[in-house]
């Protein structure tokens, strides 16, 4: 179980990001970490262990933009560490993906994806999924 937030709008985006995190710290708080959009550009800051931890790097961090998504984690597929909290990002980098849950057949996708070239960096199902829409995508999301 894990805590899921997103924002799109008019005001900057990161720390209603970090207060919606902060009320939903009690359903994940292994790490944690929020991306932002800019101008096409994805950024992002993880932290490992609680969301202090984030709140801290962020304060030193200026992650502009009025679209984005923050995640507190409670790990199922990997250890509880900054590479494994999410977002997870698209090897283009169109795509982050913050998730609740778990891909049971992520290994079989994983492998599939990898025989294709994808690279991936961390060892959590999650990261199949940024992967699978970049190797889908057309230009229309919801196709
Ligand atoms: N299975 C995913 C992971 O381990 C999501 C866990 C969660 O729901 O926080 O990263």
């Amino acid at each position: 179980m894990c805590g899921i937030i997103g924002y799109a709008g008019k005001q900057q985006a990161k720390n209603i990001l970090l207060e919606g995190l902060s009320r939903l710290e009690y359903r994940g708080y292994d790490s944690a970490g929020v991306c932002v959009n800019y101008h096409d550009e994805i950024n992002f800051a993880k932290a490992e262990g609680k969301l202090v931890n984030l709140a801290d790097k962020l304060r030193k961090t200026e992650l502009k933009g009025n679209t984005g998504i923050g995640h507190t984690r409670w790990a199922t597929h990997g250890a509880p560490d900054e590479t494994n909290s999410h977002p997870h990002f698209s090897n283009d980098r169109k795509f982050a993906v913050v998730h609740n849950g778990i891909i049971e057949n992520y290994n079989s996708i994983k492998e599939f994806l990898s025989e294709k070239g994808f690279s991936f960096i961390s060892q959590t199902d999650t990261e199949v999924l940024p992967m699978l829409l970049q190797y889908n995508y057309t230009g229309d999301v919801l196709d």
